[in-house]
């Protein structure tokens, strides 16, 4: 949520900043807005509500032929005050000295506005963000401190959290930065450097990258960097190369990311294959597990798997397969619930963190208990040194390249992939499966990414589906066991991406309350694939049928009886029971993306939602 953008260096800090905006656009994209210093010593500010591409062509309008020294930008997604150019960022103090861009919450910005009130200071926005601006400023002028000082000594007084980016005519030739609770990495190029929210923002530039911790406040002039901490000391924090195969991804002639993403999962479900896991004598060896060796693994009593949105419904699946294969007593819990419960941890439990980002705020959160309660922590995630890994015992890479549609894809896909892979080597470690077992299970799972490359052969079929349904205001997704956590799933993509008011249900569940509102009008689609629970979903179907309900199904390829009872299907290959769900979800992708687009919505970017969940 939100990016944070930042240059100082030789190259046109315009381009650099927008540029940099652009590929952090899909982290929040309410309004946008820059801050820049010209060799003046003067600060320039831009903000508009709306697309970057709104901010550039004011930009370009007003500053095209002006040089800039260093400059900072920001795409937001509001959490104190509307969407509104006044509420954009960056904001500045009363003198217009100061510009800060800021990603995340100051919790006690009332209490921090009043004092400013009673000092006379007049604010301008509805933002927890502005106070911040002022606080520096008092500080710098009423104490006479130099802006480093006033920044932290600022920073002492807040509550929340805050990855932020600071200029000032007061110090025209640097650029502070300061983390707590959400992300900011720094760019080291050669005599020039980069901030950014992640490393999207300046990749194409630069792979030398500062992780900032949590309470690290930084000043960076181009050419070296200082890093501090709240009390001032000094803190020593050495740059890392980042991945260079994390690229940036573009289009490439597909008219969404999320098309694109979709279109994409054969190769990076095959990525995953290749990379996430090494086969060894039909061992599976994860690359950087450093803990979890088979070893200790066997002394794991429980595992608690902990996510949001799609993450949690991978992490359901993922109960389903530990236990089933790897027989570990394993529960799934919400984040942002799990954080402010109160567990009963040992030792010997098992904390493992889903986060495509690696960054979302709640997960990050949720680590602390078990972690101070000696438990390890492993994380599923897409972004190698993120908060999360580094808060980790043990990583598993998604290896699905990066991600820009807001609505979770190939990231669902290769996370349940991988938490197949991890429950086949916890079952290994447990010397639960043969070899032979072992042997077939890998020897399928080889064979997913074709299979799913078979379902999106089909999207002609889902188009169709999709048209017909389209006008309709509500949807019910059932499925059982394994496939219900994708029923879920395929309502969440519904509601995310065309809005459509749908519920995902155990359908087994459905005779206790929801089944009340199927009639005529209530299109009910099933995840319904021949495996060990059909029976009981054909039966659930039939419930459906004899209301008048529309049935729906994704049934397998082999299924004789349920299209002659369906008023739709669409057909998957036959797999292993505890592979489906890779495939049961891609129909249900499609379907979502279709009817976001003939409804004429922008699927990447939907209304409300950003993708990398950074406050909590
Ligand atoms: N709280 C700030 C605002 O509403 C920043 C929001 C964010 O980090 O997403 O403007």
């Amino acid at each position: 949520m939100c990016g944070i953008v930042g240059y100082i260096g030789n190259k046109d800090v315009k381009s650099v900043v927008l540029n940099g905006l652009y590929n952090l656009e899909y982290r929040g994209y309410d309004s946008a807005g820059i801050a820049f210093i010209d060799r003046k010593e003067k600060i320039h500010v831009y903000k508009k509500v709306g697309k970057v591409s709104v901010l550039e062509k004011e930009v370009l309008k007003n500053i095209s032929n002006v040089s800039f020294k260093l400059g900072i930008g920001h795409t937001r997604w509001a959490t104190h005050g509307k969407v509104s150019e006044q509420n954009a960022h960056p904001h500045t103090s009363a003198s217009g000295k100061i510009a800060i861009v800021h990603n995340g919450i100051i919790e006690n910005y009332v209490e921090l506005k009043e004092f400013l009130e009673e000092k006379g200071y007049k604010l301008v926005s509805e933002t927890d963000t502005e106070v911040l601006a002022h606080l520096i400023e008092y500080f710098y002028t009423t104490e006479e401190l130099n802006l480093l000082t006033s920044f932290t000594k600022a920073l002492q007084q807040v509550k929340g959290t805050y990855a932020i980016a600071l200029i000032s005519e007061y110090e025209p030739n640097k650029i502070f930065v300061a983390r707590k609770g959400s992300p900011l990495t720094i760019g080291l190029g050669k005599g020039e450097m980069f901030v950014g929210s992640d490393i999207y923002a300046f990749i194409k530039y630069t792979n030398l990258v500062i992780y900032l911790n949590d309470e690290n406040i930084g000043i960076i002039d181009g050419l070296a960097y200082n890093i501090y901490d709240l009390e001032g000391n000094t803190i020593d924090i050495r740059p890392v190369v980042t991945d260079s195969d994390l690229m940036f991804s573009d289009l490439q002639g597909y008219r969404s990311y999320m098309e694109k993403e979709i279109f994409e999962q054969p190769l990076y479900l095959k990525n995953a294959l290749e990379k996430s896991i090494i086969i060894d004598n039909d061992d599976i060896i994860f690359p950087y597990f450093n803990f979890f060796s088979q070893e200790n693994i066997k002394k794991i009593n429980r595992i608690i798997i902990t996510a949001c949105g799609s993450s949690w419904n991978a992490g359901l699946i993922g109960k389903y397969l530990i236990e089933k294969l790897a027989q570990i007593p394993t529960s799934v819990e919400y984040a942002s619930e799990f954080r402010y419960s109160s567990p009963i941890i040992h030792q010997n439990d098992m904390i493992i963190a889903i986060s495509q980002s690696g960054e979302t705020a709640d997960t990050l959160e949720a680590l602390k208990i078990p972690k101070s309660n000696g438990a390890k922590i492993l994380s599923i995630t897409n972004i190698p040194n993120s908060s999360i890994c580094r808060e980790s015992d043990g990583i598993i890479y998604m290896n699905a390249n990066q991600e820009i549609g807001v609505a979770a894809t190939k990231t669902f896909t290769n996370t349940v992939l991988i938490l197949v892979l991890l429950s086949l080597y916890l079952a290994n470690g447990k010397k639960l499966l043969s070899t032979t077992k072992m042997k077939k299970m890998l020897n399928e799972l080889s064979d997913i990414p074709n299979k799913v490359q078979q379902i999106l052969d089909q999207k002609e079929s889902i188009f169709v589906l999709a048209n017909k349904y389209v006008t309709k205001a509500n949807f019910l997704y059932l499925g059982r066991g394994i496939n219900y956590p994708i029923a879920l799933e395929g309502a969440l993509k519904l509601k995310e991406i065309s809005y459509i008011h749908a519920e995902g249900y155990a359908a087994g569940e459905m005779k206790h309350g929801p089944l009340a509102l199927i009639d005529e009008f209530m299109p009910v689609i099933f995840v319904a694939p021949k495996d060990y629970l059909y029976e009981k979903s054909v039966s659930n179907i039939n419930e459906v049928k004899s209301r008048h309900g529309k049935t729906i199904g994704i049934i397998s390829e082999s299924d004789k009886y349920l299209p002659t009872i369906l008023d739709d299907y669409i057909c998957i290959p036959q797999t292993f029971d505890e592979f489906n769900p890779i495939l049961s979800v891609i129909p249900l992708q499609l379907f979502a993306y279709y009817v976001g687009t003939i409804r004429g919505l922008n699927v990447d970017k939907p209304r409300n939602l950003a993708k990398s969940v950074t406050v909590e």
